[in-house]
């Protein structure tokens, strides 16, 4: 059972936060206290960039002890913004301790998400990463795609239909899925509109000379390997769109 202390912070989170779920009765007398966040856009939702699932696990004791911190599903942040983030979380907790300090945490996470409000993790297409002049194009799951790296899967996926069923459909009939966690994306997304987009530019640290770690050379025929076999399947894109 949590303590009484902490209880009435859960009923203050509670009345400024309808979304947040807190479980008081885990294993050990722990509480569980979760809640998907997204930077401050207003009620323009189509300008969240980034989110994240963020948890706490209270020990009984906490205030005393110090929350641990667990970042669920986070979406278009890279891995070093998400050390920083944890970094500053930690450090706070740590000056906090013996007071309740939720809110204060959940603040400093939104704060995040608001300044940081812009995919800094890769393309999954071409694995480049997302700078200030790219178009991109988010999903409702928040993977982020090069608008052009996308619009030439998705042509490729339509066109490898075609070629491979008898009937034809038109692109709006074929399904048409995330990439990377196979969310359905809209039947309606204009592929024409996304291939149009300008082709994604280059970050600076691929500018310059590019030495070739020895471990890629070695990988190679076994990614040759994968390569021939999801060509096969129709899984790779297709060469001649990319320029
Ligand atoms: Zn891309
Ligand atoms: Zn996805």
């Amino acid at each position: 059972m949590p303590s009484t202390e902490c209880e009435e912070e859960f009923e203050i989170l509670q009345s400024i936060y309808k979304e947040i779920v807190i479980e008081p009765d885990k294993p050990n007398g722990e509480s569980l206290v979760s809640m998907l966040l997204f930077p401050a856009t207003g009620d323009d939702t189509e300008l969240r960039y980034v989110k994240l699932t963020l948890e706490f696990l209270l020990g009984r004791d906490y205030p005393e002890s110090l929350p641990k911190i667990i970042f669920r599903n986070p979406r278009g942040l890279s891995e070093d913004q998400l050390e920083i983030l944890l970094q500053d979380l930690v450090k706070s907790s740590q000056e906090m301790i013996g007071s309740p300090m939720l809110f204060q945490l959940i603040d400093t996470v939104k704060d995040f998400l608001t300044t940081n409000n812009r995919p800094a993790s890769e393309c999954p297409i071409c694995l480049m990463s997302f700078t200030d002049f790219d178009v991109f194009y988010t999903p409702s799951c928040y993977h982020h795609f090069h608008s052009r790296c996308l619009g030439i899967h998705l042509q490729n996926i339509v066109d490898t239909y075609n070629e491979t069923n008898e009937v034809k459909l038109s692109s709006e009939a074929i399904e048409k899925l995330c990439p990377v966690c196979r969310l359905g994306l809209d039947p309606a997304i204009d592929i024409d509109k996304l291939k149009a987009a300008p082709s994604p530019s280059p970050s600076e640290e691929l500018i310059g000379e590019v030495e070739v770690p020895s471990e890629w050379v070695e990988n190679r025929d076994k990614l040759k390997e994968l390569y021939d076999k999801q060509k096969k399947q129709g899984g790779i894109i297709n060469m001649k769109y990319v320029t």
